[in-house]
């Protein structure tokens, strides 16, 4: 889940609302991208697998993706959406990232059960983790969908495939790949977030617990 105090409009709103407020009003945006102009990329297959990832870049002059900053990948953050609404699949928060609809946030791939996306390139930083911190400075984020209907598991699976498959494209270890809980937020002024529940659904009690540990086997399944 991305963090909302990120965003100064969007304090007093959850993250899940706030993008269910979009997914109301997106359909009706005539500045919408679609995802029909998309490139597929394959790129090396050092698994045996090669994920099927739709690149669709949030347009550089945007307001998240203005400074470009470059980034050499040491770490894999795993979030989730923790919006269940129905239209909030993937394809939703790409075209969300595009008109920058949570400001300045953005990541690098969003999952659902039958699609990847990509928005940005895996050497540029993202805003998804902590602010200034390592999370934003040094990882990629990969955000997984939780909307109704979506399949859980397959999202999962789809997950666990593409950080695999990252893994071995950035050479980056299992001890790298982290859940957002991980990353203490604590923002430029020095206020300190603390640490969130996210993906919620892969903790125990707000930790890293057995939960996540069946889903690095899982990420490891696909080595
Ligand atoms: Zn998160």
């Amino acid at each position: 889940m991305i963090n909302p105090k990120q965003v100064p409009a969007l304090t007093a709103a959850t993250a899940a609302g706030c993008a269910a407020v979009f997914f109301v009003s997106c359909a009706n945006n005539p500045g919408t991208r679609t995802v029909s102009a998309s490139k597929t990329h394959h790129s090396a297959n050092p698994l045996g697998f090669v994920p099927k990832i739709v690149q669709n870049f949030i347009p550089p002059g945007n307001l998240n993706r203005r400074e470009k900053r470059k980034m050499k990948p040491r770490y894999i953050t795993i979030h989730s959406t923790a919006n269940q609404s129905a239209s909030a699949n993937a394809e939703a928060h790409v075209k969300l990232l595009h008109r920058a609809g949570l400001g300045r946030l953005s990541w690098h791939f969003t999952v659902d059960d039958s699609s990847i996306y990509q928005t940005l390139p895996t050497d540029e930083q993202g805003q998804h983790a902590d602010y200034e911190g390592p999370g934003n400075r040094y990882s990629l984020g990969i955000e997984m969908c939780e909307n109704a209907g979506n399949s859980r598991s397959k999202t999962m699976e789809q997950t666990a495939k593409l950080t695999a498959h990252l893994m071995k494209e950035h050479n980056i270890p299992i001890n790298r790949v982290v859940p957002h809980q991980h990353w203490r937020r604590v923002r430029t002024d020095g206020k300190d977030f603390g640490h969130k529940n996210c993906p919620h659904f892969l903790m125990d009690d707000g930790q890293p617990g057995k939960k996540w540990e069946a889903f690095l086997k899982q990420v490891r399944s696909y080595l």
